[in-house]
């Protein structure tokens, strides 16, 4: 084999890797062979010059196996699991994996952090005080046998390869491309073992891919590597312009999601989670009819079935949510109120989330703590009319400097707008099944 440097040199000016070569620098990656500069040199070379269908299809097959995976056969149900592609305020797998449980799966959620601007679902979870989402395989296998869902990160050795370009990624502006995305979600999803799986893709200026073509264009990257490994796979496109549901920032969508469980969510937060959870129903049992997976769904949630099961799942991993209340009351915020009648202004996604991860919501280098507290709740939608001196969002933040420039940003960002702005009955774009 050619030595690291030579394979870089040659990546960088476009030569295709064979299988070998790319199963060998994963391997490499993991057993400290090949240095973090150089992954991150393989990471903007792929990013930049692009890599082949083959070569995704190598490295995401190197990547799922590049550490331990989830054992078949550990619940009697169908395995089925959902992943999105990334969003702001994008909560829904915290709304989910409940649901489904409920409805009658299996779902072993493995999730990441915080990825360029957006949030992640480990950091939401780690803001629980004790939640656990550092499980070990054999924790992991036991919660799904018993309770039939977990929420977990990866371990040191499941999917190593992820972990490792994941965290490179969100500081080296190599986030957005095409074959290190479905590299990075499916090699977690082949090492969960699954029945099937539901891709949420985000569409939009919140998301990493903003026009639907770019998004369609990851959608068959991934679908022709299921198709490859015999994964059932379906793909629900959402709109992605402007946060998900009411809040941004860690603990406020802990909050957001349990109220939205309990029965209180906004119709965007509700709609898409529950047309995921849908398709999950759909893709584990073939005779089901869509009318029948709505009233299931609808049932599991009306009945606060998937509430008391979404407080179950954050006791069993060590999560101590009345704590929690506890510990984020004092939380320090400033209100942004508008300053004259008209209208709620449009929310954007992207520099709402930059604003919040400024004020310590996620990490704009690799080794920043993050403020679990820190983030806004908006308390009108676009398009609302409002008053003069109406409260419209709620920043928070623990640092009072940050929360000043945060006020601040919001501020000037909401300003009243004079007519309303376009508001669509749901961020739902489109369903493809396999
Ligand atoms: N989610 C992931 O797990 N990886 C990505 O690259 C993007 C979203």
């Amino acid at each position: 084999m050619k030595s690291t440097k030579e394979l870089l040199r040659e990546k960088r000016d476009g030569r295709e890797w064979t299988t070998d070569e790319m199963a060998w620098f994963v391997d490499g990656l993991v057993n400290n062979s090949v240095s973090a500069p150089q992954v991150a040199a393989f990471l903007m070379a792929a990013c930049t010059r692009g890599l082949t269908s083959e070569e995704t299809a190598s490295l995401t097959l190197a990547m799922a196996r590049s550490g331990d995976m989830v054992a078949k056969g550990l619940s009697t149900r169908p395995v089925i699991d959902k992943h999105s592609t990334g969003g702001v305020g994008d909560k829904t797998s915290l709304l989910l994996a409940p649901l489904a449980a409920v409805c009658g799966l299996a779902v072993p959620m493995i999730s990441g952090r915080g990825l360029g601007h957006t949030g992640g679902t480990l950091d939401k979870l780690e803001s629980v005080v004790g939640f656990n989402v550092n499980l070990t395989m054999d924790q992991m296998s036991e919660l799904l046998r018993e309770h039939h869902m977990f929420m977990a990160g990866q371990t040191p050795n499941l999917v190593p390869a992820d972990r490792i370009t994941y965290s490179l990624r969100d500081v080296t502006g190599t986030v957005e491309s095409i074959s290190l995305m479905t590299a990075s979600i499916l090699s977690k999803k082949l090492a969960e073992n699954l029945d099937g799986l539901v891709m949420n893709m985000t569409v939009g200026r919140g998301a990493f891919l903003t026009t639907l073509e770019e998004s369609q264009k990851l959608a068959e990257s991934m679908q022709s590597i299921c198709k490859l490994v015999g994964l059932p796979v379906t793909f629900v496109f959402s709109r992605m312009d402007r946060p998900l549901g009411r809040a941004v920032g860690n603990w406020l969508e802990m909050v957001e999601a349990e109220a939205a469980l309990a029965g209180v969510g906004s119709r965007d937060l509700v709609g898409i989670t529950s047309e995921l959870v849908i398709q999950m129903l759909l893709l584990a049992d073939a005779g089901l009819s869509p009318e029948a997976a709505r009233e299931l769904v609808a049932q599991a949630w009306r009945s606060g079935a998937a509430h008391q099961e979404f407080h179950a799942m954050i006791a069993r991993q060590g999560g101590n949510w009345s704590a929690s209340m506890e510990k984020y009351a004092t939380c320090p915020y400033t209100d942004i109120a508008s300053t004259s009648a008209g209208y709620m202004p449009d929310i954007h996604a992207r520099e709402v989330a930059i604003a919040a991860m400024q004020a310590g919501a996620g990490r704009l280098v690799e080794s920043d703590v993050i403020d679990h507290a820190a983030g806004t709740v908006f308390f009108v939608a676009p398009g609302d009319p409002v008053e003069a001196g109406q409260p419209l969002a709620r920043v928070y933040a623990q640092d009072a400097e940050r929360l000043g420039l945060f006020a601040h940003t919001m501020q000037t960002m909401l300003k009243t707008a004079t007519a309303p702005v376009e508001r669509k009955p749901s961020v739902l774009i489109d369903v493809w099944k396999s």
